[in-house]
């Protein structure tokens, strides 16, 4: 038992370690670590949920600096050359607007950690409004009896869940 305690309180630790290591790398030093989605230290445990968007997440980290929650998104991929995707971006966004709602304070920017670097995302009301643009057309299409492939990528498809009943589907 009492080394079954003591497993679990090396693995915490090791846990906190290791997401320190990685919010400290390539310039995301400051900041407390509020959530980590490996192990839902902190207060948010389960996914954010936006009401007004309809819309669910959760970041990989939340820090918390100057009373105000930061998201942190971690890619496995190093950055693209000219900055992160648009995708990426609204990704964040989605964080951000999340965090708004559920802390009642608004987020001025998220962080991306890509391997070789981080790309900060500043979460000014342009992007608020793509995002509730794109959430919309979501929605809309979510609804819809058929929807266009948007794409020409066969890998997307095979690892795609909605492959079987899909009437799109390249791999066909
Ligand atoms: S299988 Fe259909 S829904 Fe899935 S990625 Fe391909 S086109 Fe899109």
């Amino acid at each position: 038992m009492i080394l079954l305690v003591t497993l679990f309180i090396v693995v915490g630790i090791l846990l906190v370690w290791f997401g320190r290591r990685i919010v400290n790398s390539a310039g995301v030093a400051d900041g407390q670590i509020v959530y980590m989605d490996t192990h839902g230290k902190g207060r948010v445990t389960k996914s954010l949920y936006s009401k007004r968007l309809g819309l669910s997440g959760k970041p990989d980290y939340l820090l918390l600096r100057k009373g105000v929650h930061i998201p942190v998104e971690v890619k496995s991929s190093p950055m693209p050359i000219k900055g992160a995707y648009r995708s990426h971006k609204l990704q964040v966004a989605a964080y951000c607007h999340l965090i708004e709602e559920y802390f009642g304070v608004r987020p001025t920017y998220g962080i991306i950690k890509y391997s070789d670097g981080t790309y900060n995302v500043e979460y000014c009301h342009e992007l608020e409004k793509e995002l509730t643009d794109i959430v919309g057309y979501m929605h809309a299409d979510i609804s819809a009896a058929n929807v266009i492939r948007s794409h020409r990528y066969l890998n997307r498809c095979l690892d795609c869940s909605f492959q079987i009943v899909c009437g799109d589907n390249l791999t066909r």
